[in-house]
């Protein structure tokens, strides 16, 4: 496994690839490697010639008082992770590297950010579009792996995709989640002990909205209230949202119905955790 900081010596070293015939899968990551970010890895290596990961804490896609400064690195421990997954490549590039100057063009998304973490987070989805512009055409990856624990990620990637004509496809990838249910995260760290052991809460509330659903609810309203109810009853975070939409398209319904996602973010002391369902019926 090669470690590259230059964009220069990536790209040099993966022309040779591309020239030999072989198929790039890419895993873009910000890091603090964990079985999420793994089984993106092993996925990439089972349907790839060679497999390219990036590490990058993208300043661009935080918001001034979210938790760049505080979002957990450790770039040995990453390193190991991603031999013991097959990665044959790894970028792990400087913020000066990435973005020498100011940005003179940034991508704006403008479809699918009027809910969820687009409300709540705002800029958040131009900062990644314009990172994973840059990382596509950097790595000229055949096919990219996204997490649908980022549900809303994996559809706004999808629109940048199809809009700038990316000759790439996006395989979307379950989510992992902890033997208690809460969804693996980086994050996950920066919970206190007491709200550690709250955090499962989240994946349970979703998991009895589903069986609401099995059982006859349709109204979307109810169900946010059944979710609600759950997590402020069983956790001291504090809801950021609970939204309901037609997923991938991301609109609101008026009945439960055809695939649906319920989505939720959950603000604890220093950290946010957001999860999801989605739903085909
Ligand atoms: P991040 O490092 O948090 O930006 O995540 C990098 C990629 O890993 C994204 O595509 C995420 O959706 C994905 N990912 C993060 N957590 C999980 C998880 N628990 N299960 C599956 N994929 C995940």
């Amino acid at each position: 496994m090669k470690v590259y900081t230059k964009i220069s010596d990536l790209r040099t070293d993966l022309f040779k690839e591309k020239a030999a015939g072989k198929t790039i899968g890419f895993v873009p990551t910000m890091g603090y490697l964990h079985e999420g970010h793994a089984s993106l890895m092993d996925q990439a290596r089972k349907e790839n010639d060679v497999v390219v990961l990036s590490i990058f804490v993208n300043p661009l896609q935080f918001g001034p008082k979210e938790d760049f400064a505080s979002y957990p690195r450790d770039f040995e421990r990453d390193k190991q992770v991603a031999v013991n997954h097959g990665v044959d490549y790894i970028f792990h590039p400087a913020a000066e590297e990435m973005y020498p100057t100011k940005p003179s063009v940034i991508a704006v998304v403008k479809d699918r950010t009027d809910v969820l973490c687009g409300t709540s987070r705002p800029g958040h989805f131009d900062g990644v579009a314009t990172v994973l512009t840059k990382l596509f055409n950097i790595v000229l990856p055949n096919r990219v792996y996204f997490g649908l624990k980022d549900a809303q990620q994996v559809a706004v990637v999808d629109g940048l995709v199809n809009d700038y004509n990316f000759p790439i496809e996006i395989v979307p990838v379950p989510t992992v989640r902890e033997e208690d249910g809460l969804a693996k995260s980086s994050r996950n760290v920066n919970l206190l002990p007491e709200e550690r052991k709250q955090a499962p809460a989240i994946y349970q509330a979703l998991k009895i909205a589903e069986r609401a659903i099995d059982t006859g609810e349709k109204d979307p309203d109810s169900l946010v209230k059944i979710v609600e109810s759950h997590i402020n009853e069983n956790t001291d975070g504090i809801v950021d949202y609970i939204e309901i939409y037609s997923y991938p398209e991301l609109k609101v319904i008026e009945q439960v119905n055809g695939k649906i996602i319920i989505a939720v973010a959950v603000r604890f002391s220093k950290v946010r955790l957001i999860d999801n369902l989605i739903i085909q019926l």
